[in-house]
């Protein structure tokens, strides 16, 4: 499914935000005239970030909306970038971040959910699709996550890479071992 290369290959994941690290719900509301957005974020794809990122692979949150919940989430998550560009900026905001980390797109994976991630699937090496994207976005994809957005889909991919490349026991011994020696992350 996924060859040791390929996993090896990758340095960068691009995450797109609605649908793919949230189940694609906002919750709206308002308070005296002030808009509340509300997203809700799973757990389990926070360490799946930490995990990646501690593998030496760049994070990128790439949404098509401007949104206060995942700034907030991109600062508690610690990812490298987060780019809130117009859905139909996405490919050349996402390309400026891969050229300013002098990466290329073969060194790239994302994951998107809905029509506006294709031109950026079609581009990286690794393109991914959660369980709950579009018919197109499958299609387009060379992975298809068992888990939908918003329920552990992002940490799926970070064990499915991980384990490609070989290094996933090692790191769940380092969850098992006690004392000092135990994982920080
Ligand atoms: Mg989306």
């Amino acid at each position: 499914m996924l060859d040791q290369t390929l996993a090896c290959s990758i340095r960068l994941v691009g995450l797109d935000v609605d649908g793919v690290l949230t189940d694609g719900g906002l919750y709206l509301g308002a308070i005296v005239d002030q808009r509340v957005e509300l997203k809700r974020f799973h757990i389990q794809d926070g360490l799946g970030v930490k995990l990646l990122q501690a593998a030496g692979i760049a994070i990128v949150l790439v949404s098509g909306r401007v949104s206060p919940a995942t700034a907030a989430r991109a600062q508690d998550l610690g990812v490298d970038e987060v780019v809130q560009a117009p859905a139909t900026q996405k490919l050349p905001a996402f390309e400026r971040v891969v050229e300013r980390r002098g990466l290329s797109f073969r060194e790239c994976a994302f994951v998107g959910d809905d029509l506006p991630d294709l031109q950026l699937l079609a581009r990286v090496r690794l393109p991914i699709a959660v369980a709950n994207a579009v018919p197109e976005v499958q299609a387009a994809a060379r992975i298809v996550t068992r888990a939908a957005g918003g329920h552990g889909a992002v940490r799926e991919v970070a064990e499915l890479i991980l384990k490609a490349r070989g290094s996933w026991d090692d790191l769940v011994r380092t969850y098992q071992r006690e004392g000092e020696d135990g994982a920080t992350l």
